[in-house]
Parts: C-alpha cells; sequence; structure tokens
C-alpha cells in the first residue's frame, strides 16, 4: 500500500486520467472535489503551502469510498484510504466538520449509529437456537441490517443452516465494524472497537457478513491498521449454494416481476463479486435480474458511502437521485442490492420505490 505522501504526490503529478470516474466531482461539477483537486489540496497541505484548517480538511469528506478513481486509475492509486488518513488528521486536530463531530459524539453512546440496543434488538427477533453459542462459525449482520432489515438476518441464519454450516448468530455485544468511526476520522475509537471485534471474531474459524461494508472494514481495514487474526470472512453470498428448487420467492415476485440488481460498491469494485447476486436473484426468482445502465465494475455509487449524508447532504443526495433515476430507466420494478446500507439510502430518499435485501426476495 501506497503511503500517504506517495499517494498524495502521484496525484498532484497526474493529469487527471481519473477525472470522470468521480461522482461527488461529476455532481459538484467542481475541480476542488476531483481525486486530483483533493489529493492535491492534502499534498499542499503537508508542504505547509495551504494550512491545513476546517475548509482544506474539508475537501478529505467529499468522497463516498466508492473505489470508482482506483478503479479508473492506472496506477491503482488508492485515494479513499489516503483521504482518510487525512479524516483522521482533521479529526484529531479538531477541524473536521462539525456534522461529523456530532455524529461520532451520538455514535459512542450505543457503539452504533443508530443509538438503541441492537443485540437486545437481534435477541427479540431471532429464535433462540440462534444464539446458543460454541460454534466455529458465526454470522455478523451487522448494524444497519439489524436495524433496518432484520427479516434478512433470519432468512440468512436459515439459509446457511440449509446449505449444511453449522453456525450461530455472532454473539458479542458488539454489533457495529466501526466504519461509521473510521469514516468520521475518530481513529482512536475505531481502533478500539476493532480490538475488541477481533478478540471476539478470534473464536470462530469463519464469520459470514451480512453487510459488504462490515466486511470490507474488518476483513481489510482492520489488517491495513496493523491487526492480525486467522478468521476467514465470507459475504453471505458467497456462502448460499441451495438448488433453486429449495428457495420459494416472495408470492407477489412470483408474476414475473423485473428485478434490477444495484452492485454495492464494497461488494463489486473492492471484492470483486458480481456474479453470486445475480445467479441468487435468478434462482430464487426463475428470472434473470435486469442490469442498470452502468454496472459491475463502473456502477454508480448509492450516494450513502463514507459519511458524504452528513458531511455533504446535498450531494450525497443528488447522487443518490440519479442512480434511482438510472433505477426507473431500466423499467423495473423492484431495486435489489446485496447491501443493507445501499438499501436504506433508496429506501430514505425515494419511499415510493420497492427496494429489497437481496435475501429478502425469500418467502
Ligand atoms: S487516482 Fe490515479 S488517475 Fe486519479 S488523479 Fe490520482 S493518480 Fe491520477
Amino acid at each position: 500500500m501506497k503511503s500517504p505522501d506517495q499517494a498524495t504526490s502521484l496525484c498532484h503529478s497526474c493529469p487527471k486520467l481519473c477525472r470522470y470516474a468521480c461522482p461527488v466531482a461529476e455532481t459538484d461539477q467542481n475541480e476542488a472535489t476531483t481525486p486530483w483537486g483533493k489529493m492535491s489540496a492534502m499534498k499542499l497541505s503537508e508542504n505547509g503551502i495551504l494550512p491545513f484548517n476546517r475548509e482544506t480538511a474539508s475537501l478529505a469528506y467529499k468522497c463516498l469510498d466508492c473505489k470508482a478513481s482506483e478503479g479508473a486509475c492506472e496506477l491503482d492509486n488508492p485515494v479513499p484510504e489516503t483521504l482518510f488518513h487525512y479524516r483522521a488528521k482533521a479529526f484529531a486536530a479538531k477541524v473536521a466538520p462539525p456534522s461529523i463531530l456530532t455524529y461520532a459524539e451520538q455514535f459512542q453512546k450505543f457503539s452504533n449509529p443508530f443509538g438503541i440496543d441492537l443485540q437486545k434488538k437481534m435477541k427479540s427477533l431471532l429464535p433462540r437456537e440462534f444464539s446458543t453459542p460454541l460454534k466455529k462459525i458465526a454470522y455478523f449482520p451487522g448494524c444497519s441490517e439489524i436495524q433496518h432489515f432484520p427479516k434478512s438476518t433470519a432468512h440468512a441464519l436459515v439459509l446457511l443452516r440449509k446449505c449444511r454450516i453449522d453456525l450461530e448468530l455472532f454473539h458479542e455485544p458488539i454489533l457495529c465494524c466501526g466504519y461509521p468511526l473510521y469514516a468520521a476520522g475518530d481513529i482512536e475509537n475505531f481502533r478500539e472497537i476493532a480490538e475488541i471485534n477481533i478478540h471476539a471474531f478470534q473464536k470462530y474459524r469463519e464469520v459470514i457478513v451480512g453487510s459488504p461494508t462490515c466486511l470490507q472494514t474488518i476483513d481489510v481495514t482492520y489488517r491495513q491498521l496493523g491487526f492480525r487474526f486467522s478468521t476467514r470472512f465470507y459475504h453471505v453470498v458467497e456462502k448460499i449454494k441451495i438448488p433453486p428448487t429449495s428457495l420459494h420467492p416472495l408470492p407477489e415476485l412470483r408474476a414475473g416481476q423485473r428485478i434490477a440488481y444495484h452492485d454495492p460498491c464494497h461488494l463489486g469494485r473492492a471484492r470483486g463479486i458480481y456474479d453470486p447476486p445475480r445467479q441468487f436473484i435468478k434462482a430464487a426468482t426463475g428470472v434473470e435480474p435486469v442490469e442498470f445502465f452502468t454496472n459491475r465494475a463502473n456502477s454508480s455509487c448509492c450516494g450513502a458511502g463514507g459519511l458524504l449524508p452528513i458531511s455533504s447532504p446535498d450531494t450525497a443526495r443528488q447522487i443518490t437521485m440519479n442512480r434511482i433515476e438510472e433505477f426507473k430507466r431500466t423499467g423495473a420494478s423492484v431495486l435489489v442490492t446485496a447491501s443493507p446500507e445501499c438499501a436504506c439510502r433508496f429506501k430514505a430518499i425515494d419511499p415510493k420505490i420497492k427496494v429489497m435485501g437481496l435475501l429478502d426476495l425469500l418467502s
């Protein structure tokens, strides 16, 4: 991995080759928020040419962590990771955007972004048999799934057991991977959550994860921060391998409704998982999903990543609306995605469209 200095130097001397890949710059129509503009600002602040004040620091938060610039960059320059390094610097210097500082403070109360006891909620919704400890494999839903898509957790557990995977529900008190703190730049508290989670994960040989963002955070970011652990992590869609005859779709989907599949950035571009969700939709409903105009590695982001809805709500909203317009142009009537965070975002911005989690296609 390139150091922040190497990464910002590369961008600063680059003729903006990824200019059109960044949805934030495209939406803002602003050179300052292109990957080149944001990385150059960080470089100039390191060199003492720009002050590292609230205005400069705010550019580090103009990033969705969608990996689109990395996909377009011949040099694989890690723009989001580098900008997150500067978020940490901004947070420590108290020059992060005030909305971010408030958000991180609220997160601390329950160690999740929703301000509720998620462990209690999850236990009340699921059969006791899934909470029996001492298995070597666990299911970690992630906090957005528990809060907004608890049925997905139940479906995941039942389907994984049908696949003869002897697993339990992750039963430790913290049910958030800490990504919101990482994206806020609150590295100190993020490290603390990571340490607690890793201690719990190490009891398992494998952990199957519901949220692609949690998976990316645990399996990649924790390791980038120097944590070492042997547990293997998978997204749930990688593990569900059962014949279509065992899958029973919701009655309303049997009429051959057209379904469009949205690739979550942290499952697609970050991990290269494109076919398994499409195969699952075909197996569950008997119908091939419809494709968005931008899909797979070129898929547009849903607008929820990197805490952009907190730091730049208008830009984030426009990005989500653009993706929803793209969905409407597919002619499909249901938008399905493998990420609870993307699904929540679409629902929040346009409650009229029908949005479903992948596993919620089943009755
Ligand atoms: S991410 Fe790559 S292509 Fe984009 S400005 Fe930086 S070096 Fe250039």
